[in-house]
């Protein structure tokens, strides 16, 4: 069932979701097994597996000089989305990124999708690699996640990049979602801007919105109001996170280029146990949920980093077993 459709189903009542990423290579399906089965008694509406670009590492050669290599250090989205499906029984949402990908890939990978079954994506682009600065597209790559996702609706028309691939619709109608930034994409000149991307993200057929992750409610408010005023009409899911280490004031927004509330950072400051501070970013965590719930929100969607204990925790005391 598409995302769409199960929010529609779901008339009215916010959904649970939950994203992790594929396993480390050299590790196996265990690393991922224990957090989704420690969140599936609170039935997740689906659960969305993350993609990683391959990355550049120095390697040593035989002869003791350093040689650059390009090394993808987790397993396939598309693989663990279809084992993900297929042994627990739940709906997936795979993630494609522009990012280190040739069209022609992201088309292969689309189609392995459709014959797995599989109709759900997220459409994104990817971040620069660590010693890049700004994002350069693979030579035959998409610059932009709303290229990407026009690929996936040429698709869907039965569209193929190989013109002698007879015109013929693929055996699933994809559903897409984008992503969007209650406190602006870093990149973007201005908020304005980042908007009116989005915009064009969902003319050019994106189903929903999932947010970054945000710690104020205000922003996501904020930005919804913004959305809906710009003509943005889809459903726009809230991303979230509970804080777990005292660190994470400072990383997460260096990272992900969001606020920590000055409430929120008290109530960490004050804590003096690592474990105090764990349950005081659940406690804020739950606060944040039970607002976006009351506010009718479509569903609340965790990144659990593949660390299930926080999350459990706040779903359980937000939506108990289902
Ligand atoms: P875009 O929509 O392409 O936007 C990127 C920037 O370009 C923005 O500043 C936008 O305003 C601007 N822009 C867009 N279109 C144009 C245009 N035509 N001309 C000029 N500027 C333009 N990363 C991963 O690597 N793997 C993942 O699995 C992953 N999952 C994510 C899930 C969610 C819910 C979110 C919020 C992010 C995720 N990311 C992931 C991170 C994401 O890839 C980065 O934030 C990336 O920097 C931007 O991706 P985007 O899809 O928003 O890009």
């Amino acid at each position: 069932m598409s995302v769409i459709d199960k929010i529609k189903a779901a008339a009215g009542r916010t959904l649970f979701t939950f994203e992790i990423m594929p396993p480390l290579k050299g590790s196996n399906f265990d690393e991922i097994a224990q957090t989704i089965e420690r969140l599936l008694p609170y039935k997740p509406a689906y659960i969305n597996i993350t993609n990683h670009r391959a990355e550049r590492v120095q390697v040593q050669t035989a002869d003791g000089t350093a040689e650059q290599c390009i090394v993808k250090k987790r397993a396939g989205t598309a693989a663990i989305a279809a084992a993900i499906r297929y042994r627990y029984g739940v709906e997936v949402v795979p993630h494609l990124v522009c990012a280190g990908y040739s069209r022609s890939e992201a088309e292969d990978m689309l189609l392995d999708l459709a014959f797995l079954g599989i109709s759900n994506v997220l459409a994104l682009r990817g971040d620069p690699l660590k010693d890049e600065g700004r994002f350069v597209p693979h030579p035959q790559g998409d610059p932009y996640a709303i290229d990407l996702l026009r690929q996936i609706m040429r698709i869907n028309g039965g569209e193929f990049l190989d013109a002698n691939i007879p015109a013929a619709k693929p055996p699933v109608q994809f559903c897409a979602g984008v992503a969007g930034y209650p406190e602006r994409h870093p990149e973007a000149p201005s908020f304005a801007a980042d908007l009116e991307h989005l915009k064009n993200k969902v003319e050019a057929g994106a189903g929903y919105v999932v947010t970054q992750m945000f710690f104020d409610n205000a922003q996501y408010f904020r930005f919804v109001d913004e959305c809906r005023k710009t003509g943005i009409n889809v459903p726009i899911i809230p991303g979230l996170k509970p804080l777990a280490v005292r660190r994470h004031l400072e990383t997460l927004p260096q990272i992900f280029h969001l606020s920590i509330p000055q409430k929120l950072r008290e109530r960490i400051e004050k804590c003096r146990l690592p474990q105090d501070v764990r349950t005081a970013g659940e406690e804020w965590c739950i606060e944040q949920c039970q607002e976006l719930i009351q506010a009718g929100v479509p569903a609340l969607h965790f990144y659990t980093m593949s660390k299930a204990d926080n999350v459990e925790n706040v779903v359980r005391s937000v939506f108990g077993t289902r």
